[in-house]
């Protein structure tokens, strides 16, 4: 494991907070071993800090109680989603209270005239998605794991749709929070636009609770498309699906999702969801729009992937098959974890611009060769964003050590290609020494900012700076 620095304890706060917080929240409370480890320890590479507690507010009211009593004696508060952040994002290197919104999860309007809807955070993407599908409407960001809304504002989450309805901080148009001092606030109105001010929606949003906790989220709803359909194409290389991706994107083909999987992905999907795609890289795609537009815009695709070598290219209308193969790509993590039976699965998460996307990804796997590990390589190559799953042993430590320098150095590759270090995932405790390398003298301001919300930093300390 990847050892997290630990930061000086304030046990005597600590004792008095939980103290006090247990009588108001009884049974609410919880400080067992097993909830506290479970609650620092996700899925990630970096070792377990976990909290001192455990709170399952009901409320917004009471989620500014927590706060207030952790600010009043200086002690930790970290906002807890469903915990499927993949840096340390939720470990608790100064100790302190862990806040499970799981138990906030009221879906509290939808607007449907005005393709808006407004949840409490422990709602998850698909619970929200089940709701919606009666009246026509959906929620288009889907990063693989089924998180909370909450903590996929707080990460400025994206997934298979962003190359047609953007990420976390296109379809957010408001936000209530509980700030450090307790307060609560709303960032905006439910108007689709405005210039009022500072955006401290879009503050909030990537600040991985850090600034603030977020009780309420207003979202932006797509109608349910009258067409959709997808297509899947096989390349001789995974440098020739990359090619063929940044073509489509070019001709400007609205697409709704374009993914890669590389040859090893696709056979992880074929042993774990039961289907048979040929073993070479894939291009997955979806297209939204009328039905006629659909079968156009997939025809337009095939077109250009027989210029790079496209073979076995398919389109389908059929819900059934769609749904097939869209759960076989989300589910694609825990495939590809079967490859190795025991391992750790560590996620990269570059995103650089589309013209340097082959080649970005073609030296990865290269590096993964020369380094000898087992590597796969899938991702929303329309948006330039590609993870390398590596597959550690995690006992041993020349593997451990290999991993650290292939994300290191595929960090630094993907920065020198004027590309981040993150495109989806944040910087929780893992990315910490890239955002500095990535953007230097911004994260100074960002120091500020911090500084200036959270003076006695109680929020979620020891992540992002
Ligand atoms: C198999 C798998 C696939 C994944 N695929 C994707 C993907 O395609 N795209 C993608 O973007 N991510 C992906 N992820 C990462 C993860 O799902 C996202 O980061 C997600 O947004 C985390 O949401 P969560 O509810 O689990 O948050 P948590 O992990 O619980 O928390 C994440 C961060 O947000 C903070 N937080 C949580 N709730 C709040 C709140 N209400 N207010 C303030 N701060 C809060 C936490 O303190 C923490 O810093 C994947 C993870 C897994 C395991």
């Amino acid at each position: 494991m990847v050892q997290a620095t630990a930061l000086p304890r304030n046990e005597a706060g600590i004792d008095t907070a939980i103290g006090i917080l247990k009588q108001q929240f009884g049974d609410r409370l919880q400080t067992g071993d097993a909830i506290c480890e479970q609650h620092g320890h996700t899925t990630t590479w970096i070792t377990n800090q976990p909290p001192d507690a455990v709170v399952f507010p009901h409320s917004t009211d009471e989620v500014a109680e927590i706060i207030r009593v952790c600010a009043a004696h200086k002690v930790p508060v970290i906002p807890f989603g469903t915990g499927t952040s993949l840096e340390g994002h939720v470990n608790a290197p100064a100790g302190g209270v862990s806040v499970d919104l799981m138990q906030m999860n009221k879906i509290l309007a939808v607007n449907s005239q005005d393709l808006d809807c407004v949840v409490q955070p422990g709602v998850t993407r698909e619970q929200l998605n089940t709701y919606l599908r009666d009246q026509g409407l959906f929620f288009p960001i889907d990063p693989g794991a089924n998180a909370s809304l909450g903590g996929m504002a707080s990460t400025r989450a994206s997934g298979t749709n962003a190359v047609r309805y953007g990420t976390m901080k296109d379809n957010v148009i408001a936000l209530e929070a509980v700030m450090p001092d307790g307060e609560i606030i709303r960032t905006a109105q439910r108007a689709k636009k405005s210039s009022a001010g500072y955006d401290l929606t879009r503050l909030l949003i990537g600040s991985e609770g850090t600034l603030g906790l977020i009780t309420e989220v207003t979202l932006r709803l797509q109608g349910i498309p009258e067409g959709i359909s997808s297509a899947r194409c096989s390349f001789p290389s995974v440098d020739a699906a990359c090619q063929a991706a940044m073509m489509t994107i070019q001709f400007g083909i609205p697409v709704a999702r374009i993914e890669l999987l590389d040859a090893a992905s696709v056979g992880a999907c074929n042993a774990y969801s039961k289907l048979d795609l040929p073993e070479e890289p894939l291009l997955l795609l979806e297209f939204h729009g009328s039905e006629a537009s659909v079968i156009e815009q997939a025809e337009t695709f095939g077109g250009i992937a027989e210029e790079f070598g496209g073979t076995g290219f398919q389109a389908t209308t059929s819900t059934e098959e769609r749904n097939k193969l869209w759960q076989a790509r989300h589910d694609l993590y825990w495939a590809v974890l079967q490859l190795r039976p025991g391992a750790t699965g560590i996620s990269t998460d570059v995103c650089v611009p589309i013209s340097r996307l082959a080649e970005c990804v073609t030296k990865t796997q290269d590096k993964a060769t020369e380094l000898g590990l087992m590597a796969t390589v899938a991702g929303h190559v329309g948006d330039g964003n590609f993870h390398t799953l590596l597959l550690i042993d995690k006992s041993n430590p020349d593997e451990m050590g290999k991993a650290d320098d292939l994300v290191g150095w595929l960090n630094d590759l993907a920065i020198s290609m004027d590309g981040t270090c993150t495109g989806e995932h944040g910087i929780g405790q893992g990315k910490r020494p890239y955002l500095q390398k990535e953007l230097g003298p911004a994260t100074r301001y960002m120091k500020m900012i911090k500084a200036t919300f959270d003076p006695d930093n109680i929020m979620n300390p020891g992540k992002i700076l």
